[in-house]
């Protein structure tokens, strides 16, 4: 049985629709990742999972169990969003013990499932603490404890992390799952930061304007966009005009101006059923620079010529031209150095590049 359940349920806010008929399963103790822009939906899908907003059509199911009509307090969910949203005037203890209080917990067992709450956001020695006296990092670690000490089935996060400075939010990132893991709750994250998405998730739910895109594993995703947004949300790609040559068993064969021709495995144009054009998509992470007359020894490799630099301290971002084309590459700076004006060879590997339908 799903933990949670959406059968196209869907939200207009009077003319407007804010999320288009969506169908979702969500399986016990997993962590999944709503993904998208700002303003795609995100937010609302989880309002209406959480019972803070009615779907206007659809239904919603948490353990097997219409929820359509159960109130918020009744469907047993941990929520968390951006701005920790904490009592000011109660303790940390009596915060984390919120929700304990509707739920006929005796007073020894409450304090009892405090502590562990609070031992389990690794914040032993704060319940006596007012939230203004710790961090927001710390802050953010106790609307979890509060989440989760109902032992709820499904933990709904709403961007928890995007108050937080960068260094924090990547501990952040390591302890949320850590905790998530420990506890095998179902987990429904909110972000619009792709390497989050990537770092923490099972499966990514790709949105954008009110419509999933895609809906897989973080490699899935990031190795085999589904559509052109997926491809660009999730880092940066090349999307180069193509045709389609042949379509075989095992191949799609590819012919691009002003590169060899080539051949990409089946599976990496799944919805390429004729020859014919086509979008031919690749990750600039997945060309490699290299100085202009280095033999290509079976890698496939093209000329090109470096029309702009981005330093980016560890890396670069180079701006190129290859014919009349222009891509991006992002490589590590290593032993080339390449600057604007420089002759360069790009390689890369077939099995990298995906096959896109034209739209
Ligand atoms: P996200 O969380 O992905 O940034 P939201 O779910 O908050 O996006 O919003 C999706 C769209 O619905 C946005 O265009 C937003 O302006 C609109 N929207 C959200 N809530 C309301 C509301 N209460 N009334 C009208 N429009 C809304
Ligand atoms: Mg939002």
């Amino acid at each position: 049985m799903s933990a949670v359940s959406l059968t196209k349920i869907v939200k207009r806010f009077g003319e407007y629709t804010a999320v288009h008929p969506m169908s979702l399963d969500i399986a016990q103790g997993s962590f999944i990742t709503l993904l998208g822009p700002s303003g795609c939906g995100k937010t609302t899908t989880l309002r209406m999972i959480a019972g803070l907003l009615d779907p206007s059509e659809g239904e919603i199911a948490i353990n097997g169990r219409r929820v359509n009509d159960v109130p918020i307090h009744k469907r047993n969910l941990g929520l968390v969003f951006q701005n920790y949203a904490l009592f000011p005037h109660k303790t940390v203890a009596e915060n984390v013990a919120f929700g304990l209080n509707y739920r006929n917990v005796g007073k020894e067992e409450a304090r009892r499932k405090v502590a562990a709450a609070l031992d389990l956001v690794q914040l032993p020695d704060v319940g006596g603490r007012y939230p203004k006296q710790l961090s927001g990092g710390q802050q953010q670690r106790i609307a979890l404890a509060r989440a989760i000490v109902i032992e709820p089935d499904v933990l709904l996060l709403d961007e928890p992390l995007s108050a937080l400075d960068a260094n924090l939010r990547e501990d952040m990132r390591v302890e949320l799952k850590r905790i998530q893991q420990r506890i095998g709750v179902t987990t429904i994250f909110v972000t619009h930061d792709q390497t989050e998405a990537l770092a923490m998730s099972d499966q990514i739910i790709v949105m954008s304007e009110g419509r999933v895109e895609q809906v897989g594993a973080p490699e899935a995703v990031y190795n085999t966009p589904a559509t052109e947004f997926v491809a660009q949300f999730l880092g940066a790609s090349n999307i180069l005009p193509a045709q389609c040559t042949t379509v075989s068993g095992n191949e799609l064969a590819l012919e691009l101006p002003d590169f060899p021709r080539f051949a990409i495995p089946r599976e990496r144009g799944p919805d390429i059923s004729q020859s014919g054009p086509v979008r031919l998509v690749i990750r600039a992470e997945k060309l490699h620079l290299m100085p202009a007359g280095t033999s290509a020894d079976g890698i496939l490799s093209v000329a090109a010529t470096v029309e702009n630099v981005d330093y980016q301290g560890q890396s670069a971002r180079y701006f190129l031209r290859v014919g009349d084309q222009h891509l991006q590459a992002i490589n590590m700076i290593e032993d080339h150095p390449f600057t604007t004006g420089a002759q360069v060879v790009l390689r890369f590997r077939a099995k990298d590049c995906a096959a896109l339908p034209l739209e």
